[in-house]
């Protein structure tokens, strides 16, 4: 596999290509941002870990009948894909009132959401990710009004299945962020779903196993990384 310049460098991750053209190489880098790259760190194997919770996820995720652009992990930090022209919207389950939605709407942080409350935000850090709705989405030819609602359907049955197993390992998901892309006819899932773009409380403490231990120094982000991918994946 020859690796050469990135196709795409986002803020955690490098696409690269592979001699496959039906395949494609994302690295999990050590680089950690909040607020739209404003705060900025590299800690060390920080891209383990995601990766291997995203990984661990996504194969989840398989067997229970959600397919994803996941093909295989080929070492501990890169994983290869399928090709995706990705959508930029940003598909966010709540099913706990935290973060945007508290400091934007009157709801009490922690208050349950029930039924889960699903969010599209326009993805553009040069914008701040505003928040859109179906029919900007559709006026801008970003999808179609039946893709979004099958995108919104296959959303809520990740957030079944990621609930029932971020439940066993004693943990509550606040709520999660979920990006898709097109393969060919099909509007597949891609991205990540790791510690970066999920919130996740102690169910007992209620103190928070995820980024917001970066955004907010609210601890030892590493140990808390670390931990979360142990209880989940047993490594
Ligand atoms: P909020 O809207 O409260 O900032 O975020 C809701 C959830 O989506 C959180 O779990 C957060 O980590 C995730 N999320 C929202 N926007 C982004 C983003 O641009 N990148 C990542 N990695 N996660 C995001």
């Amino acid at each position: 596999m020859t690796e050469q310049e990135p196709i795409y460098r986002g803020k955690a991750k490098s696409v690269f290509r592979s001699d496959n053209p039906n395949e494609l190489i994302v690295k999990f880098r050590d680089d950690i941002t909040a607020f739209d790259g404003a705060k900025k760190d590299e800690l060390a194997e920080k891209g383990i870990y995601n990766a291997r919770v995203s990984a661990y996820l996504f194969e989840y995720l398989r067997a229970n009948g959600v397919p994803s652009h996941f093909v295989r992990m080929e070492d501990e930090r890169t994983m290869i894909v399928r090709p995706l022209k990705m959508i930029p919207v940003e598909v966010i389950v709540r099913n706990i009132a935290a973060g945007s939605l508290v400091r934007n709407y009157p709801f009490e942080e922690g208050a349950p959401l029930d039924p889960p409350v699903i969010v599209l935000d326009y993805k553009d850090d040069a914008r701040h990710d505003p928040m859109i709705n179906e029919e900007i989405i559709v006026a801008l030819g970003l999808m179609t009004a039946d893709e979004i609602a099958s995108v919104k359907k296959t959303a809520l049955r990740i957030n079944d299945l990621l609930r029932e197993r971020i439940d066993e390992i004693g943990l509550d998901l606040v709520d999660f962020k979920l990006e898709f892309g097109r393969h060919g006819d099909e509007i597949l899932l891609g991205d990540e779903i790791s510690m970066d773009s999920m919130r996740l409380w102690d169910k007992k403490t209620r103190t928070s196993m995820d980024k917001d231990v970066y955004r907010f120094d609210k601890g030892d982000v590493m140990a808390t990384y670390a931990a979360v991918a142990e209880r989940l994946t047993g490594a």
